[in-house]
């Protein structure tokens, strides 16, 4: 009887380890009425008993969650503590029945909903469709519509539904349209759900799992060949140009032999991939240099991307300020009028375009002119730090802006015209330094804000963090090949 005790203590302790918090309580004083039992029987009973009882294998078996759906949920029959000896066996069984009642009892009650809510249809939006026909289809009428369409807060967004989308519906038995879930990606939907006075409406947005992925490759002839034997997507591509354009033209300068490698986020939706996040750090080698960029968001909450040592990876201004076809005319401080055959410098660049191609500040800074001026036409001129004066004329439209207000890298400002002395729709660009005009494809433009002295420290952890993934990967995969 002595040893009988503690050996079963022992196995109980260890089955403890493994039971879910909330079964622990219930587990303990099971276990030790049991033990208090068998402490009450001679040894001999015990062993004598053990033999006897016969244990009812079906009862405990587990059974899938949702086979009686209709019926009550029902524990099966438990056996008796008082005749049930083996510490370890009722152990098990309780343990068993307990789940089984509780997925049994969770079954029920999914199914309890689901007659008092009805089943789902899922519909696909379509090209044309609209939500009357879209409610029709599902034999709900025009009340629903409205009533569904004024739910607070989020009704209105049922006005701009989209093909791709979906709407799943929710109707019961009686006709009546419980839920409503509009699906507008993997990762938003809204849910409506109808309550005694009409209908109340959540947003439900999902996070996708982000998963660092490293990629590198060698350009043989060309950077979209080679970052697409890499695996990357067109987007990322476009960006890692993007962060390495201000040093490398991807048109005149790519050589073969030149390499690249970055560490970037892939966005997973349960095990599926959904798309491309953020480029987080990434190396490119041309002509034998090596650039490399860091991605630092700051405390403003500012994101750019950085040298090593902290240096902008932009220029504090944009070389050309429009997509352009070709350029018509180049800076000529020496040119002749091509009629008058005296001295008519061109003190711009011409940039070709379509007409309304959106003319885009070439660097942060504010609006000293906007409107029309005889000969540049329609013409904006923007004042940034160190007395530079950028100018752009003959815009066919302007985007509106104010005398003093200011304008970012990049922001459309105007859209490419022929207004004022112009014969062809093109943007005459002009540089001032001091009141000079350069010439602006040549002119030596300096490096946008480095990182500030405050966040220094901080940028600097994450810098050589980043560099030795990128390291870590890049050898990992030199080993395997
Ligand atoms: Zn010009």
């Amino acid at each position: 009887m002595n040893k009988a005790i503690p050996r079963g203590a022992t196995r109980i302790n260890q089955r403890l380890k493994q039971f879910p918090r909330r079964h622990l309580l219930l587990a303990s004083t099971i276990a030790a009425s049991v033990m208090g039992l068998m402490a009450l029987l001679p040894s001999g009973d015990v062993e004598a008993r053990r033999n006897e009882i016969p244990m009812s294998i079906d009862a405990f078996q587990p059974q899938e969650a949702n086979t009686e759906l209709t019926s009550s949920p029902t524990i099966p029959e438990s056996p008796s503590f008082a005749s049930n000896q083996n510490a370890d066996q009722s152990e098990t069984a309780i343990k068993e029945a307990e789940q089984q009642a509780e997925a049994k009892a969770l079954a029920k009650a999914a199914y309890d909903l689901e007659q008092k809510l009805g089943k789902w249809h899922i519909v696909t939006i379509k090209s044309g469709d609209n939500l009357s026909v879209l409610f029709n289809s599902q034999g709900l009428n025009a009340s629903v519509v409205y009533q569904v369409a004024n739910t607070p807060k989020y009704g209105e967004t049922l006005a701009s539904i989209r093909p791709g989308e979906s709407l799943e519906f929710r109707i019961n038995q009686e006709g009546t349209l419980t839920q409503l879930r509009y699906v507008k990606s993997r990762l938003e939907s809204i849910f409506f759900n109808r309550e005694d006075d009409g209908y109340q409406a959540e947003q439900v947005t999902l996070s996708p799992e982000i998963h660092p992925t490293y990629a590198s490759g060698i350009i043989e002839s060309s950077l979209f060949l080679a970052s697409q034997k890499a695996g990357l997507s067109q987007n990322l591509t476009m960006e890692l140009a993007g962060i390495f354009g201000w040093d490398i033209d991807f048109v005149q300068d790519i050589r073969s032999g030149d390499r690249f490698n970055l560490l970037y986020e892939e966005k997973y939706l349960e095990g599926e991939k959904l798309g491309d996040g953020d480029i987080l750090v990434a190396s490119f080698t041309n002509q034998g240099e090596t650039y490399t960029a860091i991605r630092y968001t700051d405390s403003n909450g500012d994101t750019n991307y950085y040298t090593p040592d902290g240096k902008s990876m932009k220029k504090a201004f944009l070389r050309t300020p429009v997509d352009f076809t070709r350029i018509s005319s180049r800076f000529n401080p020496n040119r002749l009028h091509p009629v008058f055959k005296t001295k008519r410098p061109h003190r711009g660049v011409d940039y070709a375009a379509p007409m309304n191609t959106p003319i885009k500040a070439a660097g942060d800074g504010r609006v000293q002119f906007s409107g029309w001026q005889n000969g540049f036409g329609n013409v904006v001129f923007i004042q940034h730090p160190n007395n530079v004066v950028t100018v752009y004329a003959h815009a066919n439209k302007l985007a509106g802006l104010k005398k003093g207000q200011r304008v970012r890298q990049g922001q459309t400002i105007a859209y490419v015209g022929k207004t004022g002395w112009a014969t062809g729709p093109h943007l005459h660009y002009e540089f001032r330094v001091n009141g000079v005009h350069r010439n602006p494809m040549t002119v030596k433009l300096p490096d946008a804000a480095p990182i500030a002295k405050n966040e220094m420290a901080n940028f600097r952890k994450k810098s050589e963090l980043m560099i030795a993934r990128l390291e870590k990967h890049r050898e990992t995969l030199l080993a395997t090949q």
